[in-house]
């Protein structure tokens, strides 16, 4: 998918977007430029599996730097929120411990806890249930009826639950991105309705911080979104 902006920011503000910043000696992401903001708002929910599985060393792989890379897609949107209403929270699977409460992405004390909630939580279990996690995701999309809301499931879809939680995933009342971190998504998730993204260990960094931006940003006017080969792919 290719949106050409009518305008360009440096027209509007005299600033290019920022590129955000990479480790040391690694080239930095470019995820694009946010966009103004949609007349409908988003909340764009992230939840995270933190089963042993998913969260082996990190290094320059875009799975082991999730966190470190939605944190980029977050703080991408920061500067370009005027309407105020342009919502994310942190949700992860096994304990709502390290979970963040939806606010406001241009808040710079918002984007603070965001980014405390984004890492693996002291005293996970590193279950891989995504049925708690998914029920906070219900409670939140209630709360917020005027919302968009946008759920962004990261797992290796490895799940132990034990009721029909990929049924409820189905259902949920919001958009759904389903990230398969190296690995393929369950046949019942990869339908229709819902947009599947493989994401592998070699994959180039930055794929998990554009799918975000990507979500973050759908729908706003202008948006220049530099999909990776894998989403064009999951998308064609
Ligand atoms: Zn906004």
């Amino acid at each position: 998918m290719s949106l050409t902006p009518h305008l360009q920011p440096s027209a509007l503000v005299g600033e290019m977007p920022r590129q955000v910043k990479q480790r040391r000696n690694e080239p930095p992401i470019e995820l694009g430029w946010p966009g103004f903001c949609p007349r409908q708002p988003r909340l764009v929910l992230p939840i995270f599996d933190d089963s042993g599985s998913v969260s082996l060393p990190g290094g320059g792989d875009p799975i082991g730097n999730r966190y470190q890379e939605a944190q980029r897609a977050f703080e991408a949107l920061r500067e370009w929120c005027s309407c105020g209403k342009c919502l994310a929270g942190v949700l992860h699977f096994d304990t709502p411990r390290g979970d963040v409460d939806p606010g406001k992405l241009r808040s710079t004390s918002f984007q603070g806890q965001l980014a405390s909630g984004l890492r693996i939580p002291r005293g996970a279990a590193g279950s891989s249930v995504l049925g708690p996690g998914l029920t906070r995701a219900e409670d939140i999309a209630a709360r917020f009826p005027k919302h968009e809301v946008r759920l962004v499931v990261l797992t290796d879809w490895q799940l132990f639950d034990t009721d029909n939680v990929l049924e409820r995933l189905r259902n949920f009342p919001g958009t759904m991105l389903a990230i398969g971190l190296n690995a393929s998504l369950p046949s019942p998730v990869d339908g229709h309705d819902i947009v599947g993204l493989r994401i592998a260990h070699d994959d180039p960094p930055g794929a998990v911080a554009r799918a975000l931006f990507g979500e973050l940003t759908v729908g706003r006017r202008g948006r220049r979104f530099i999909a990776t080969t894998a989403i064009e792919e999951a998308t064609a």
